[in-house]
């Protein structure tokens, strides 16, 4: 039951709000005590005051002490408290019991020595009626005559049985109030939290439908400013990530095995041709093996770099970096790339640039050079030049390859980077060589190589391109 925000919100809210009433009934009814406790002693004072007074008064008129307490006894009007008045050795001169002539034996008098009142809390079995526990309050004061000094001393009581009854009373109504208030408070906070909770619910349902196949579909958003708005959109943006990087896969997916279904067509139609006779000539079968050679290449080639990409998406290839020299991989790289490039009249040119040395992966900062420079020889007609330079500015080292090509069209120049782009799709399936030697491009070539330049913390762009050549920039952090 805990497991459920629902229940934990309504037990915290109606446990903050338990004590918070214990507390406040606790004050209330310690001060309302209180109150009630200092209104009785003033009372008592009071009488007291009243009755040594009149003791005096009547002394002045020339009476005897006893004669005196008889008189204010009998006259002093008291109508809630019992009245005793006793001679200096504790001896009962006079005596008013309490309302309905309950008699009043008190307790042995402890003579007071001052002026000062006393306030005793006492308990007395009343002598009529009998057997009933009177609690009583009772004020005693010592009155004294300055002419002759003689003392008495005046005891005033009253039970306390008022004012007992007022707490029990006020105790009582706390008592099932506080109940009664945090039963409607609970059922309050139990409702409140269902109301403010339905929204969640609603989230959790529409997430559920949610599946892989309706990744388009986004949770109902109700208000965009408040909390559970803001977790709405955070989640509505988790998905919208969800689906470009499913769409990206399956196209992935569609354009793999679409680049894959053409040299596997070619293999099968060379294949199945050479097959159709029983026998064939030696150059007929050299023919076939040929084409079957070149396409096995390519396909080696595509299925190479869509692993390459794979594992770069799936962060499982991750860089292995060595200390080697940067210019020693230009010349190397562009030696490689002149061999190829001589068989179609192109020139590839580099200038020897000061020894750079270079922490970095070798074998892919290798293949994202061969890569464009693969690019360049393609698309550069006979009797061209690629050039290869290297040079530091600031703190990135730049790496330039620019040809004399044909050009990238304009509209297709946005697109090189992306994965499967080929700007022209007829020309690029040509098997034509390339510095690998292993037949023509899927169109993933550009996309590696931004993908090993980035992983480098670099960068590769297309510098400019148009029908007088191109010419691309990496930039590598020194
Ligand atoms: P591919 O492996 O097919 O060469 P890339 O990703 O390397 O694929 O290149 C994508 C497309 O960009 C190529 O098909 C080509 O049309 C174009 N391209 C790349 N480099 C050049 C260049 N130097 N000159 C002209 N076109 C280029």
């Amino acid at each position: 039951m805990l497991d459920s925000v629902r229940v934990r919100l309504t037990l915290w809210h109606t446990s903050v709000l338990a004590l918070m009433l214990i507390a406040f009934s606790v004050g209330v009814y310690l001060l309302h005590a209180r109150q009630l406790a200092a209104r009785l002693d003033e009372g008592l004072q009071a009488s007291l005051e009243g009755a040594a007074k009149s003791l005096r008064l009547e002394h002045a008129e020339g009476e005897t002490s006893l004669q005196s307490a008889q008189s204010v006894v009998a006259e002093l009007y008291l109508p809630h408290q019992a009245l005793m008045i006793f001679d200096a050795n504790g001896k009962l001169l006079a005596e008013k019991p309490l309302p309905g002539n309950v008699q009043v034996s008190l307790p042995p008098l402890l003579l007071p020595t001052t002026d000062a009142v006393r306030f005793d809390n006492v308990s007395i079995q009343a002598a009529k009626p009998a057997g009933r526990a009177t609690k009583l309050r009772m004020a005693t004061q010592q009155a004294c005559l300055s002419s002759n000094s003689q003392c008495q001393i005046i005891v005033v009581a009253e039970p306390r049985d008022a004012l007992i009854a007022e707490l029990a009373m006020l105790r009582n109504i706390l008592l099932l109030a506080i109940p009664a208030v945090l039963l409607l408070a609970g059922l309050g906070g139990w409702f409140l939290a269902r109301k403010t909770l339905a929204p969640v619910v609603n989230m959790a349902e529409s997430a559920r439908r949610i599946s892989a196949a309706h990744l388009d579909e986004r949770l109902p958003l109700a208000n965009p400013r408040d909390e559970l708005g803001r977790l709405t959109a955070t989640f509505n943006e988790m998905l919208a990530r969800l689906e470009s990087s499913f769409t990206q896969q399956r196209q992935f997916m569609a354009d793999a095995s679409h680049e894959l279904r053409t040299p596997l067509s070619v293999l099968r139609t060379a294949a199945a041709v050479t097959l159709e006779k029983p026998r064939r000539e030696e150059s007929e079968y050299r023919e076939a093996l040929t084409i079957i050679d070149e396409q096995v290449k390519r396909l080696s080639r595509i299925v190479e770099e869509m692993f390459t990409l794979a594992r770069a998406d799936a962060g499982g290839r991750e860089l292995r970096p060595t200390d080697f020299y940067l210019d020693e991989l230009i010349t190397e790289t562009a030696r490689a790339a002149e061999v190829l490039a001589s068989h179609k009249q192109i020139s590839v040119e580099w200038t020897p640039a000061p020894e750079t040395i270079y922490r970095g992966d070798e074998t892919l900062l290798r293949q994202m050079l061969l890569n464009l420079l693969d690019n360049a020889i393609k698309h550069t007609p006979a009797g061209g030049h690629v050039r290869l330079q290297l040079e530091r500015a600031g703190p990135n080292y730049f790496i330039t390859v620019t040809d004399t090509g044909t050009g990238i069209p304009i509209e297709a120049q946005s697109h090189v980077f992306e994965r499967f782009y080929r700007a022209d799709k007829a020309r690029s399936r040509e098997t034509n060589g390339n510095v690998g030697g292993n037949g023509g491009g899927a169109g993933l070539g550009l996309s590696i190589a931004r993908w090993i330049a980035e992983a480098h913390g670099g960068s590769l762009t297309l510098l400019h391109s148009d029908p007088q050549g191109s010419a691309f920039r990496i930039s590598l952090p020194a």
